[in-house]
Parts: structure tokens; C-alpha cells; sequence
């Protein structure tokens, strides 16, 4: 038995393809695990729980089925699906989780991350983070209609795409240092993250600690998943 991870799925009704093999893994390889951790960016936007957009729901159903058959499911939020909330996670059956967690997986400690917190070189996007994850701004979005908070969804994507065109790769990527201070604070020196789309493994020295950085890829042309059991982790893909 082993524990899941994905991240960056950035489901979207635009690309069904990706929804499609989403679904299947969801009823077929994640069925065999012991935990699901989804760490964010799930879907492409998410602009509150009452969207009832087809797609979604055939995604929270699926979640649903798995939970409902006992397997434990989680869920962090990513930069594209921050509005996800407890109507989410009721229909779900995941558990909401903070970001940063902790875990305990078969004798190590991990941290799990989205990853967006780590890009401290972005200015830009830490300005926008700090806006639409203050509680105040998260109410008032969700205040709005649908119609309207679907078309201000589109708006924030077109915006973002335009200023993500103009950052150099180096920008968007972790700063290793606000990698070093996160796994400082928590004395835990394996971290795995997604969100950057760069997946790798990566091996460094803290204080004389061995350090891990575990990143996980995006499912655009092929699905990322790490599988973790007691004899370690491995970082594979699922053709398309
Ligand atoms: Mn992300």
C-alpha cells in the first residue's frame, strides 16, 4: 500500500482530455492506496463551492466515491483554486488541509506545500497572494454572483497569463532560501511541493542536515503522481 500525491492538474472544461485521465486515475490507481494528497491547483479556477459546473462535479463525485469507500483524502489549496471551501470538502469527503502540513509517513516527516509561498522573488505575486487570501476579500468575492465571480475568474487568468509572459523562469521559480527558512522553522528536512511544474528531486545539505526537495509536475501532457511507501517515494508519470 502506498500514499498519493498530485498537484497541478489545473482541471479545465477547455481541456477535457486532462479531466478524462483525472477520472480515471481516481477510480482505478488511487483506489489501491492508503491516503490521496491533493496539493493544489486541482482545477484551473475554482470561484466558490456553489459552481455547478458539470465537469467539476463529476470530479468532487469521484473524490466522493474514494472517501466514501474509506480512503483518507486531502486537499491543499493552490494559487488557481484558493476559493475551494468547506462545501467543497463536505461533498468531497476531503480534508481541508493548511499550508504548510505535516506529516508522518511510514517513519518520516514530511512538509507538504503548495509551493507558491516559496517563489519570494515574485513580488508581484506575493502582492496578489496576500490580497485574495485575506478573509475579508475571500468574503466579498463570494458575496458576488456567480456570473459575476465566473467572469472576474476569467479576467484574473488573462491578467496572470500576460505578466506570468514577462517573468523570467528564474522568478517564478522557489527561492532557495525561503525553501532553507521554512524547513529550518519546522526542523523537517524533506518537503514536497508542486505548483512550479518543474518535477524533480532535489538534494542539498541544511546546517549539516541532508535535505530533500520533492517537486511534483503538472498533468498537461501526462499526469505527475508521487507514490510513497515504506521503502521511499517514487516521482512517476502516467502516460496519456
Ligand atoms: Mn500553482
Amino acid at each position: 500500500m502506498s500514499t498519493l500525491f498530485i498537484s497541478d492538474l489545473h482541471l479545465d472544461p477547455a481541456h477535457p482530455d486532462i479531466t478524462t485521465q483525472a477520472l480515471e486515475f481516481l477510480d482505478t490507481k488511487a483506489r489501491d492506496a492508503d491516503a490521496l494528497y491533493i496539493l493544489g491547483d486541482l482545477f484551473e479556477a475554482w470561484v466558490g463551492d456553489d459552481d455547478p459546473e458539470p465537469e467539476k462535479r463529476r470530479v468532487i463525485e469521484a473524490l466522493r466515491r474514494l472517501s466514501d469507500d474509506g480512503l483518507a483524502c486531502f486537499f491543499m489549496h493552490g494559487n488557481r483554486d484558493f476559493l475551494v471551501g468547506e462545501g467543497f470538502a463536505t461533498a468531497s469527503g476531503c480534508t481541508l488541509l493548511e499550508d504548510p502540513t505535516v506529516i508522518e509517513l511510514y517513519g518520516s516527516r514530511v512538509l507538504l506545500m503548495h509551493g507558491d509561498t516559496l517563489c519570494t522573488d515574485d513580488h508581484e505575486y506575493q502582492a496578489f497572494r496576500a490580497m485574495v487570501r485575506n478573509p475579508a476579500w475571500q468574503q466579498g468575492m463570494l458575496a458576488r454572483p456567480l456570473s459575476e465571480r465566473l467572469a472576474l475568474a476569467r479576467q484574473l487568468r488573462e491578467t496572470s497569463a500576460a505578466s506570468m509572459a514577462g517573468k523570467s523562469m528564474d522568478i517564478m521559480d522557489v527561492n532557495q532560501g525561503a525553501v532553507e527558512t521554512v524547513m529550518r522553522e519546522h526542523g523537517i528536512y524533506t518537503l514536497l511541493h508542486g505548483h512550479t511544474h518543474r518535477p524533480a528531486v532535489h538534494h542539498f545539505e541544511i546546517d549539516g542536515h541532508a535535505a530533500t526537495r520533492i517537486v511534483l509536475g503538472d498533468w498537461y501532457t501526462q499526469g505527475s503522481v508521487l507514490s510513497w511507501d515504506a521503502e521511499g517515494f517514487v516521482l512517476g508519470t502516467l502516460p496519456r
